[in-house]
């Protein structure tokens, strides 16, 4: 145990880093590709299983790397088929990760920090505190033990990154992840079903457009105008939501932009708010996904009740908005947007 951990651990080399690592150790120059095709082709990370590596070489690469994926700690079940699956990270510390049936796919839900620095008065991840940034292993762990849980599956896999945590104050973790997702030789997944989701971190936003043009992109917008986000996402205190929307209408826009509203009874779903925020996403090419807000221990906020989500939906309807309702899965077992909070005593989920 002790020994693998001081070894390098498979799930964070890149396919360009492996193949030099191993022209260096004197293996012949198609291993490197041979092994990213088990280990994310396959979801294999057991090198004695390998055909067709050398049996001489199968027992170097396993002395030379740490193979083993994240353990998952714990899964759960609710009725609608969305599973949660608990991972221990090798410090001990704990992350969640939720898979999502939908209508002919999946939707692959995972996190990107441990806990959240940006403290969102509505959400449960904020509550919790931030404990650090995931490595790019720890997350595409996440996703491998996720498509271990569907089998022969093989259809469509979107991945969102809407777990735990704020992606874009984790560029480089997430980077290297979106790298390992995308790469044919690794996850293959297109980067156009690639979801990274923002509080609104201008500049990473500004690097992951450069670096992965295709990758969508959802803003969490949650109020229609500065003053209330403000006192909701305490982030928009320093990077105003006047200079995130003018940097959307600046852009020429390849795809549309997803703004997410979880709506808050009594907080930012009267009509009145509704007109507010056509008004203010007039002129971007946009998607707005409605999220009724989803109840956690110890947050003082209520959902509104299925009139009032109509009532603001039909007003952005009606000024010519494309709108989604995200009546969101999984609230039973907490594993819907904002619910995921984990303690470190071990016991999963967060108490009041
Ligand atoms: N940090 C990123 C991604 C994780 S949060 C972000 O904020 O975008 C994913 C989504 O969950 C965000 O749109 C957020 O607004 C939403 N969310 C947070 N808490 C929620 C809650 N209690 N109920 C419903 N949605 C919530
Ligand atoms: Fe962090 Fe997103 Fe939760 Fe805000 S909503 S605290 S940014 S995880």
């Amino acid at each position: 145990m002790s020994e693998q951990l001081d070894k390098p651990w498979i799930l964070e080399k890149q396919l360009d880093e492996l193949k030099a690592e191993l022209a260096a150790a004197g293996f012949r120059g198609f291993v490197a590709r041979q092994i990213f095709q088990w280990v994310y082709h396959k979801n294999n990370q057991e090198p004695a299983s390998w055909s067709n590596i050398a049996k001489a070489d199968r027992e170097r690469l396993a002395a030379l790397y740490d193979w083993r994926p994240l353990p998952v700690l714990a899964r759960q079940d609710d009725e609608e088929g969305t599973r949660k699956l608990l991972f221990g990270l090798r410090d001990a510390l704990k992350v969640e990760a939720v898979l999502i049936p939908e209508k002919g796919r999946y939707t692959l839900c995972l996190s990107s920090q441990a806990g959240c620095p940006l403290g969102c008065a509505f959400c449960a991840t904020g509550a919790m505190g931030f404990r650090r940034n995931l490595t790019a292993g720890e997350i595409v762990s996440q996703v491998l033990a996720l498509k271990r849980e569907l089998g022969e599956y093989s259809g469509r896999l979107n991945l969102v990154f809407m777990g735990m945590g704020e992606p874009l104050l984790n560029y480089g973790g997430v980077a290297r992840a979106l790298r390992l997702i995308t790469e044919p030789d690794g996850l293959n997944v297109s980067p156009r079903h690639v979801t990274v989701s923002t509080a609104g971190v201008l500049d990473g936003l500004e690097r992951l457009e450069r670096d992965f043009p295709q990758v969508k992109i959802a803003l969490s917008l949650n109020a229609p105008d500065p003053a209330l986000r403000s006192e909701l996402m305490p982030v928009s205190r320093r990077e105003g939501l006047e200079g995130l929307l003018a940097h959307f209408r600046a852009r020429r826009l390849r795809q549309r932009i997803t703004f997410e509203y979880v709506l808050l009874a009594g907080v930012n779903d009267a009509p009145a708010q509704a007109r507010q925020l056509a008004r203010l996403l007039h002129g971007i090419p946009s998607k707005v996904n409605l999220i009724p807000f989803n109840p956690s221990p110890g947050l003082r906020f209520r959902r509104p009740d299925e009139a009032a989500v109509e009532a603001f939906r039909a007003v952005l309807l009606d000024k010519g908005l494309t709108v989604v309702t995200r009546w969101s899965k999984g609230r039973g077992i907490r594993s819907a947007c904002g619910q995921l909070a984990v303690r470190e005593d071990g016991q999963g989920e967060r108490k009041q």
